[in-house]
């Protein structure tokens, strides 16, 4: 028998730790054909775990939202995550955990209430949302014309894989020559994008949608530098015609960082530049980084 090969990921699936290749689930789960299923995902960079308490903690409350239930507790999850790291070497890394539900056996009424959830994980090189060079002139964005999910229907604040409407954005923008939307919700606030919170910055002070959007991690740490660098930083609506007359515009995610918009529609925001607010976030972010802010060390061999 050949030794495993973890060069390109590590998985674990309901008790089994294997590459990242042999990483399958059954075409029937309902975690894939209903989306009955929560994820979530923590970065490494610089060899070390960002925030990772905060993560498996939304991790947990998104699974009891969704009546899910794994048999792996949160420090067993950690583990899991901490072996993945271990076993593919990586240094800077996407990591993931999903709970999804199965189908139901034969025998039992066909509901959810009758099929288990399981956990699946697994680690990949580092993703960046947005390339180090589309971050180095500023992200070009446009606001979609499809609303964002409602609240009421689907709870955002749970990690969820509804992504219809981004991806709609997403196909959007490429059409108009930019590179991600950014939407509103049905009051024509802003919510968030494909997969990151978005800021504005109006005379010196950053706001962010108070509510419609996920409670991002990275989102938490740009509030928590915003406080550290006495900028002010709101939790508020932001409707669209302020939107698009804000100074600055940056977004954040765990796949990325801090990461600053400098086209809106037809709008060049500065000079088609990042703005210093936001570029100071960013650099502040990645200092802290580098200096262990929010880490958990992890024991490479
Ligand atoms: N909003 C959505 C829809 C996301 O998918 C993500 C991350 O994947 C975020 C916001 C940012 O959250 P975090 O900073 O915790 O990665």
């Amino acid at each position: 028998m050949s030794e495993p090969d973890w060069s390109t990921g590590a998985a674990y699936i309901d008790g089994q730790y294997m590459p990242l290749r042999d990483a399958k689930i059954p075409v029937t789960e309902w975690g894939y054909r209903r989306s009955d299923v929560t994820y979530d995902v923590v970065g490494v960079y610089y060899g070390v775990f960002f925030r990772l308490d905060d993560h498996i903690k939304r991790f947990r409350n998104s699974i009891n939202k969704l009546r899910l239930n794994p048999t792996e507790t949160d420090e067993q999850i950690k583990e899991i995550l901490t072996e993945l790291v271990k076993r593919s070497g990586y240094r800077e890394a996407y990591v993931a955990m999903d709970c999804v539900r199965s189908r139901p056996p034969r025998g039992v009424p066909l509901h959810p209430a009758y099929g288990r959830s399981y956990l699946i994980c697994h680690v990949l090189p580092w993703v960046w949302v947005f390339t180090p060079e589309q971050q180095e002139r500023g992200v070009h964005a446009i606001i979609g014309s499809a609303e964002r999910i409602a609240p009421e229907s689907i709870d955002p604040t749970v990690k969820n894989f509804h992504w219809g409407d981004l991806t709609r954005g997403n196909f959007e923008a490429h059409e108009q020559g930019a590179e991600t939307a950014i939407l509103l919700d049905r009051h024509g606030r802003v919510t968030e994008g494909p997969g990151y919170n978005v800021f504005a910055v109006f005379d010196g002070k950053v706001a962010t949608p108070r509510s419609g959007a996920l409670e991002g991690i990275t989102r938490k740490s740009v509030i928590e530098l915003c406080d550290m660098l006495g900028i002010e930083c709101e939790l508020r609506d932001i409707h669209r015609a302020e939107f698009e007359a804000a100074d600055e515009i940056f977004c954040s995610t765990t796949a990325g960082g801090i990461m600053p918009i400098s086209r809106l529609g037809d709008r060049i925001l500065g000079n088609g530049r990042p703005g210093p607010i936001s570029t100071r976030l960013k650099d502040t972010f990645w200092e802290k980084r580098e200096q262990g802010w929010h880490a958990t060390p992890i024991a490479y061999e």
